[in-house]
């Protein structure tokens, strides 16, 4: 017999989110496959917010598909709460919204947030549902149609859906990733109102540097071909943020810190990684 105590008991079992060793290779057919991560660990903290910042096919998405359940990984360990994706996804604790919206355009606002209760099995909880619509700013929206909504009320419909069952981890791939600079930096302003009051050990994917560190407690810099986590940046800037902190020597000195690791002085870094 094996003892599994031991294991039970190792870092795997802490809270928030505990990524050791995380391996991901996809064949792409003839016997040719892509790396798409290669022993990646990330972990954080219960409640924290987190940013994966890193170009176009790192392996940012990978990373959170593999954690909603949609992908399985080739080879490593992942818990969130001692929970593995499956069993996370079974409790209904994931929120995802991704940045093509998916709502159901034949269904209205109140009637997609409403979406997760039936597809779980459980019954609708209309004044959480009425609550959501007016945490993400939609009063008065409830009975439209997607199709009659501009591209940033969709997103928050979207996150509105994801917070539907109260989920304890809220995965964003690129939610705003398809709306215009100002609509963006509204929405982020948005999102971290939400986030803090509805707290969830939350996962955002972005490419953009200056919103990661605005948002995040911790910003993991990831280099491409294979995909891996370069650096951990640490946001020290306090809490409430407010849009006047991204003007501050702190801010920029961390975005600096993140251009670097993305880019390096003078590019080599990035293909060194
Ligand atoms: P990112 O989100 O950082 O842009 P992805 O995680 O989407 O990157 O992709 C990482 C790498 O894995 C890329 O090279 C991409 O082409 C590859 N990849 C992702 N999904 C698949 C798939 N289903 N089949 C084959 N290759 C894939
Ligand atoms: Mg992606």
């Amino acid at each position: 017999m094996v003892d599994t105590t031991i294991a039970d008991a190792g870092p795997l079992a802490g809270t928030g989110i505990r990524i050791d060793g995380l391996s991901k290779t996809f064949s792409t057919g003839r016997g040719k496959s892509v790396t798409a991560l290669q022993d990646t660990h990330l972990h954080t903290d219960k409640g924290s917010f987190l940013a994966l910042l890193g170009p176009s096919g790192c392996g940012k998405s990978t990373i959170l598909r593999i954690l909603a359940d949609l992908e399985d990984p080739t080879s490593g360990e992942i818990r969130v709460d001692g929970k593995t994706p499956h069993e996370l996804r079974a409790d209904s604790e994931l929120g995802i919204a991704f940045q093509d919206h998916a709502l159901l355009p034949w269904r209205s606002v109140a009637a997609n947030i409403r979406l997760p209760f039936e597809v779980s099995g459980r019954r609708p909880d209309t004044a959480y549902i009425e609550e959501l619509i007016e945490l993400v700013g939609l009063t008065g929206f409830e009975k439209a149609k997607p199709a009659t909504l501009s591209g940033g009320m969709r997103q928050r419909v979207s996150i509105a859906r994801a917070l539907a069952l109260k989920p304890s981890v809220l995965l964003l791939d690129e939610p705003f990733g398809a709306l215009d600079d100002m609509t963006r930096q509204n929405l982020n302003l948005e999102l971290l109102r939400i986030w803090t009051e509805k707290p969830a050990t939350t996962l955002l994917v972005t490419h953009g540097i200056s919103e990661a560190i605005f948002l995040s407690d911790r910003v993991a810099v990831m280099s491409p071909r294979p995909g891996r986590i370069k650096e951990i940046i640490e946001v020290d800037l306090p809490r409430p943020r407010t849009p006047e902190m991204q003007r501050t020597p702190e801010f920029h000195a961390l975005v600096d810190q993140a251009s670097e690791l993305l880019f390096g002085a003078t590019g080599k870094a990035a293909a060194e990684a």
